[in-house]
């Protein structure tokens, strides 16, 4: 397979803002990595989807994708895709992280989260959205919503949280989980691998590493429901696999999914020592 991608990558006489290119590991740098799954594009828009590869990198075990494109029209971070919102265990952590402070200072990564974080956050919270120059040791709790996996430097944006966190102060980080009850079930037809716009397949396990070496201190990680990815890999199925768009079922696989530990997302809890 990986002979079939760099003849590929080879035989690319495009110029070089419309090719591929090969990146190394985002999490340790490595360049050595085994494939491991094609996934196809998830949104084509009109033409017939590409085709990805997720690799495993030999360094550290991290997957992600590999090579990537380098199109006009590809961002690295997708402003199109609309993120979960909170459930009820996202809700209720978000508010005990900061439940001791009276007036919380919050920093946002993602301006879409914008409209639920000011229904969650208490009324006196000043909640700032991500910009170029962040209010270094300033804030008491950082969220980063579904963003990192998108990110081509994941190690670079905790750093920054790290930096713009206060003493004491605490970073959530909720993200796409691999190698759950939705992806076997739905396979090249789950959406929550959302090809190339997700490039990292964090592990619980490397999220937490990954967290360790920026300097935060890891606290704790529970499993996150997505009932819309069932709902919307199911729309692309034929046959009985279609029944899981129904709103309740979806809920229902994805509440049993948790149970087991086969959920599509998780969220960690990690905090600056002060
Ligand atoms: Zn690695």
């Amino acid at each position: 397979m990986i002979a079939r991608w760099s003849a590929e990558l080879e035989s690319d006489t495009s110029p070089p803002s419309r090719g591929w290119t090969d990146l190394p590991c985002p999490l340790c740098s490595g360049w050595e990595s085994d494939p491991v799954r094609e996934v196809a594009e998830t949104h084509p828009e009109g033409r017939s989807p590409r085709q990805f590869l997720i690799v495993r990198c030999r360094t550290c075990g991290h997957r992600y994708l590999n090579p990537r494109p380098l199109t006009d029209a590809w961002l690295p971070i997708s402003t199109d895709r609309r993120e979960p919102e909170p459930d009820r265990t996202a809700r209720s952590t978000i508010g005990s992280s900061i439940a001791a402070i009276a007036e919380p200072r919050v920093l946002s990564f993602d301006s879409a989260c914008g409209i639920w974080l000011r229904e969650v956050l208490p009324p006196l919270a000043k909640l700032d959205v991500r910009t170029a120059a962040v209010r270094p040791g300033h804030y008491d709790l950082a969220i980063d919503w579904y963003r990192l996996e998108r990110h081509e430097e994941p190690a670079e944006e905790l750093r920054l949280a790290y930096r713009a966190l206060a003493p004491g102060g605490a970073l959530l980080l909720a993200a796409t989980l691999p190698q759950g009850w939705g992806e076997g079930h739905f396979g090249s037809a789950w959406v929550g691998d959302d090809a190339p716009g997700r490039i990292s397949h964090f592990a619980a396990s490397h999220l937490a590493m990954a967290v360790q070496a920026a300097g935060l201190r890891f606290e704790r990680a529970t499993v996150l429901g997505q009932p819309a990815l069932w709902q919307a890999s199911a729309e692309r199925c034929l046959g009985w696999k279609r029944l899981w768009r129904y709103c309740w079922l979806a809920a229902m696989a994805s509440w049993l999914a948790r149970q087991f530990h086969s959920a599509e997302g998780m969220l960690l809890l990690a905090r600056k020592p002060g």
